[in-house]
């Protein structure tokens, strides 16, 4: 059985969290005395003298509205990045507690482990880049508290078997977070509606990939109220500022250009892939459900030494475990896609 009470840290069970002035007050009034602001404004707007909504209630309706998500099952971050971390600080006894990951996947699952101090073990994905569910399942004790999975993954760009995802989630009794920063790329449904049927599910979804905000940092985390009052509970009061709730509530109203975005990304994925695919070198163009593309390539090391000379950056993924040879490419605009092309092309050419 799933006991969110088990998983829970005993000092953040018993933490008095912060009380801000904006919670203590939230009521009508005139003259805000209460939170040693600067009463006389700012040099940049009124606005911004004043601190921001700790629980950011308007970027949230908005949200709901857009992932028809009720407004209680959403939680704001500073990036994907700040709910990692938030995750491991609220569910994670340094130096006792363990976590799954399935590499190769995304870094920071790691790296915030290693902050922590809590102990990552390692489930690799399979030779076609799935789940190994008995390798799950070995791995897993009385004290894994997460399993990390990211679906479409990065760097392998495709998505995991839904079924797979729906078995960890019935048969783990710690948290599973399934990281969706890629699914507007792909024709998967999010797990987002699973949310009433599993406890123990937590999904992750960014503004910094589809939304094209990246430079915001504002991530989203879906869950059960019982585990979105614990990262409440934790999380420093102001996290996400001023501008960025203005400008994502900016951002909320132009879903239109934003889908329009994501079909002309998956557009130009494909077509890439397709050109991939001829040029000689290239071994492998993996499917992708995400906006970029993974390719396996003779001397994968050397090419991306000649892509940077050309002015052009990818993503070297060659030393990678099961990456062996791999570049991972982000769908460029159109020219950026062309330029690309045309110096693998002279890559190429410079072999024979
Ligand atoms: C890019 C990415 C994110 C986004 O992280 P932010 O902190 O929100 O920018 C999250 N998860 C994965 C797998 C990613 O590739």
């Amino acid at each position: 059985m799933f006991s969110l009470d088990k998983l829970i840290r005993d000092n953040i069970k018993k933490l008095t969290p912060y009380s801000s002035a904006r919670d203590e007050f939230s009521g009508e009034a005139n003259v805000f005395l209460d939170a040693n602001e600067n009463s006389l404004g700012s040099p940049l707007s009124k606005w911004y003298n004043r601190y921001p909504d700790p629980h950011q209630q308007k970027v949230k309706e908005a949200v709901s509205k857009v992932k028809n998500v009720n407004t209680e099952r959403i939680f704001l971050g500073n990036g994907s990045d700040e709910c990692i971390d938030l995750l491991y600080r609220s569910f994670c006894n340094p130096g006792k507690d363990n976590v799954i990951i399935c590499p190769p996947t995304y870094g920071m699952y790691e790296v915030s482990a290693n902050i922590n101090d809590v102990e990552v073990r390692k489930a690799p994905l399979l030779d076609n880049f799935q789940l190994d569910l008995v390798h799950l399942e070995n791995l897993a004790d009385a004290n894994t508290k997460i399993i990390w999975i990211c679906s479409p993954n990065n760097p392998t760009a495709n998505s995991l078997n839904r079924q797979d995802i729906e078995t960890v989630l019935n048969n783990f009794n710690g948290l599973v977070v399934v990281d969706e920063a890629y699914i507007n790329f792909s024709k998967q449904q999010s797990f987002t509606r699973e949310l009433d049927e599993y406890p123990n599910l937590v999904v992750l979804q960014t503004f910094s990939k589809a939304w094209g905000l990246a430079g915001l940092r504002l991530g989203l985390a879906f869950a059960s109220t019982e585990i979105l009052g614990v990262l409440n509970k934790v999380k420093p009061p102001y996290n996400i500022s001023q501008p960025t709730q203005e400008l994502a509530l900016k951002a909320l109203e132009e879903i239109g250009q934003v889908n329009d975005m994501i079909r002309e990304i998956v557009d130009m994925r494909e077509a890439l892939a397709e050109v991939f695919q001829r040029v000689p070198t290239i071994e492998k163009v993996y499917p992708s459900d995400a906006n970029f593309l993974l390719i396996k390539i003779a001397n994968a090391r050397q090419v991306y030494n000649f892509l940077l000379s050309k002015g052009i950056v990818v993503r070297d993924r060659s030393s990678v475990k099961l990456c062996e040879d791999c570049l991972r490419i982000t769908v460029g605009t159109e020219q950026e896609n062309t330029e690309l092309v045309d110096a693998l092309k002279e890559w190429v050419e410079s072999l024979t």
